[in-house]
């Protein structure tokens, strides 16, 4: 799904009513009923044109009708709440535009934004519990109990914990980017010139360069975390000159983590898996790109279990609890996040008939990743560059 802010300069200060009421609405009503519609909207703001405001948002395809046998409806469409959430974003002066797309998922939107000043911004925003064809078709009947695990829960959660996270790694002085707002499913972050270790050919010192990245896996493991998908796509290499003003002074590679939803705690039952395919992933791409493998084995999972909590280093696997994600929240989210790995992996053997990834230098098997964008690989250097002028300013006629 795009997002399309077009749309957005259109609607009126009433119809930002209508469709935060079909929002408050949707709490406790799959389908919020129209006359509920109209009772919360006006509470907010004066008896007046609801109806007007509702056939506005369902046609610009902000808020979809819905014939239910028992009654008639409107559920918040992704576009919907991705409006309510660059509405609050802007309202805090934390977007002022939006630009294109720099990523693709299937459970992510990667845009670039700017604030007032033009400085740009990533909004990332979570589509997860999107349900392919195939998982309905295996699991109707999970599914059917599932409805309370909607894609609007289950991608807010996913914005939660990945903002939680990006906000303690930041304070312990991870290398990644700086979270700035979270709003629904949807998180402002700084924007990390520079590209995906996917994108990089080659390196100066492969060695270097890996064991700088084995490090961060056991820095986090220290700190109680596993990343859980540390992967090509999810490092940035950014190029840092000794002497900016000087270009023949040495370049230092520094990594610079993203993508945080599906981190899990050393503790966790299955951690001893999740640490050891974080390592796999990166040797596997070291001996695949860089032709580099290291003569040292490990690290093991027992060794690293060993140092958590070391030095006084402060647990962050505690912090997503601490900021109110309850168990409950924790665990539908994880079942959502297995479920699209499951999922990826099912297409990926579907469509090419061999294994999931067996195919090691086929580039475009490895495209199919969720991480790909659906026009070919990002360049992101150069996508920002074009972006600047197209940067859309937010029009937003609240009467705020
Ligand atoms: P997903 O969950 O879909 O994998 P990611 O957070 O990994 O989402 O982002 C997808 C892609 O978008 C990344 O591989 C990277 O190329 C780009 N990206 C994401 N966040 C940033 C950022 N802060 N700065 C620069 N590029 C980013
Ligand atoms: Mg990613």
């Amino acid at each position: 799904m795009k997002l399309d802010t077009r749309a957005m300069r259109h609607l009126t200060a009433e119809d930002w009513r209508v469709l935060t009421a079909v929002e408050m609405g949707s709490k406790n009503h799959e389908i919020v009923p129209t006359p509920l519609i109209e009772k919360i909207a006006r509470l907010k703001g004066g008896a007046s044109g609801v109806h007007k405001s509702i056939s506005a948002l369902a046609k610009v395809g902000l808020i979809a009708r819905m014939k239910e046998a028992k009654y008639d409806g409107y559920r918040l469409s992704y576009g919907g709440l991705d409006y309510l959430a660059l509405h609050t974003h802007a309202a805090r002066k934390h977007v002022y535009s939006v630009g294109s797309r720099i990523g693709v998922g299937k459970e992510s939107d990667i845009m670039i934004v700017a604030d007032e000043k033009g400085t740009q911004r990533v909004l990332k925003i979570h589509r997860l519990g999107r349900i392919s064809f195939r998982t309905v078709k295996n699991n109707r009947d999970y599914l059917r109990n599932r409805q309370s695990a909607s894609w609007m829960y289950l991608s807010r959660l996913a914005a939660i914990k990945e903002f939680a996270f990006m906000q303690a790694l930041r304070e312990e002085g991870f290398p990644v980017p700086e979270p700035i707002a979270q709003s629904r499913h949807t998180i402002v972050m700084t924007l990390v010139d520079a590209p995906p270790l996917r994108q990089i050919a080659s390196v100066p010192d492969p060695a270097a360069l890996y064991a700088e990245l084995i490090s961060l896996i056991l820095r986090l493991a220290k700190h109680g975390l596993i990343h859980g998908d540390f992967n090509e796509f999810n490092i940035l290499i950014r190029e840092d000159r000794a002497d900016e003003q000087d270009p023949d002074s040495p370049i230092t590679l520094t990594p610079v983590l993203i993508d945080f939803p599906q981190m899990v705690s050393m503790d966790h039952p299955n951690a001893e898996m999740y640490f050891d395919r974080d390592v796999e992933c990166i040797k596997r791409f070291f001996s695949r790109r860089f032709h580099f493998v290291s003569t040292t084995p490990g690290p093991f999972f027992k060794d690293a279990k060993k140092t958590v909590g070391h030095d006084g280093a402060r647990r962050l696997d505690a912090v997503v609890e601490a900021s109110g994600f309850t168990k409950k929240m924790a665990k539908d989210l994880e079942a959502a996040i297995r479920e699209k790995e499951a999922n990826s992996k099912e297409n990926a053997e579907d469509s090419d008939g061999m294994e999931y990834e067996s195919d090691e230098d086929d580039e475009e098997a490895e495209g199919r990743d969720s991480d790909s964008g659906d026009d070919g690989p990002l360049v992101i250097g150069d996508r920002i560059v074009n972006t600047e002028e197209g940067l859309e300013k937010l029009t937003i006629n609240d009467g705020t």
